[in-house]
């Protein structure tokens, strides 16, 4: 039987590539959004769509979803995974990098769990997967607007998943600690990152993005009455 459509948010990069690759080898279709649309299509991966789509735009991600739903059928499940980290001080920190990390990392993952809703819990079935962080359960020095939105993004997550529990919907929050992908690289202030990076070395490195990808499938492929509600996962030696 053939599998159905998942849909995976930030798919060019890190987490969101490896959990593409990893959910098309088992058989999955998949719709794959991101603003850089050739490292989508790089990918490379059967029965896909890729749509150059930056998800704080609410109408455009909406109609990429549609569009692979008439393609491949309905969403079983969207992994939010689309997310921006931008270290710095509220004291001196541009305000612009609050704004882009409230609006892609709050309100891009409300825009995906908006796009699909609806039709899974018309169906009575479905899984959203929300990637928060660690830094959504504890804090961390020059994270406070980013732990702000990771915070968020447990307590949104949870509050769904009471809110669709009786609907046979199921709502995951993965909270990794540090990967080693290309998220530190957007942050501004060259001596946090610096900092940021001997504090990744001293913990004996960071996690690799495919043992996040792991987590997020091994959480999508328990029966449909098992909820795994909450993954937190980090290196060993990773203390705080
Ligand atoms: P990457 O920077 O490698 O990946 C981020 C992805 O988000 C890219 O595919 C990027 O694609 C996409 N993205 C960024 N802005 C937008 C946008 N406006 N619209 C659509 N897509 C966008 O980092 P990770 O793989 O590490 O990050 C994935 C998630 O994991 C994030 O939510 C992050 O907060 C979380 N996380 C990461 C940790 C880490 O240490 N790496 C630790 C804990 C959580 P493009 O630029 O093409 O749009």
């Amino acid at each position: 039987m053939s599998k159905p459509l998942i849909v995976i948010t930030g798919a060019s990069s890190g987490i969101g590539a490896a959990t593409a690759r990893l959910l098309s080898a088992q058989g999955h279709p998949l719709l794959l959004l991101a603003r850089r649309l050739q490292k989508l299509e790089e990918l490379s991966l059967p029965e896909t769509l890729c749509r150059g789509v930056d998800v704080t735009d609410r109408d455009a991600l909406q109609a990429a979803v549609r569009e692979a739903e008439e393609r491949f059928g309905p969403a079983d499940a969207i992994v939010n995974n689309a997310g921006v980290m931008l270290l710095g001080r509220i004291a001196d920190q541009d305000a612009d990098e609050w704004e882009r990390m409230i609006d892609l990392n709050i309100k891009g993952v409300l825009y995906g769990i908006r796009a699909v809703l609806p039709g899974m819990v018309a169906r009575g079935t479905g899984t959203i997967i929300n990637v928060s962080s660690v830094a959504g359960r504890k804090t961390y020095p020059n994270h406070s607007a980013y732990v702000g939105t990771k915070f968020a993004v447990h307590a949104l997550s949870e509050n769904l998943r009471e809110e669709v529990a009786s609907s046979g919907v199921r709502v995951v929050t993965i909270a990794p600690g540090a990967v080693e992908t290309e998220l530190l690289s957007h942050t501004t202030d060259e001596r946090i990152k610096s900092d940021y990076e001997a504090w990744k070395k001293s913990a004996g490195g960071a996690l690799d993005p495919q043992t996040v990808a792991e987590a997020i499938v091994y959480a999508y492929q328990q029966p449909p009455n098992v909820t795994i509600r909450e993954i937190v996962l980090a290196a060993t030696g990773q203390q705080a």
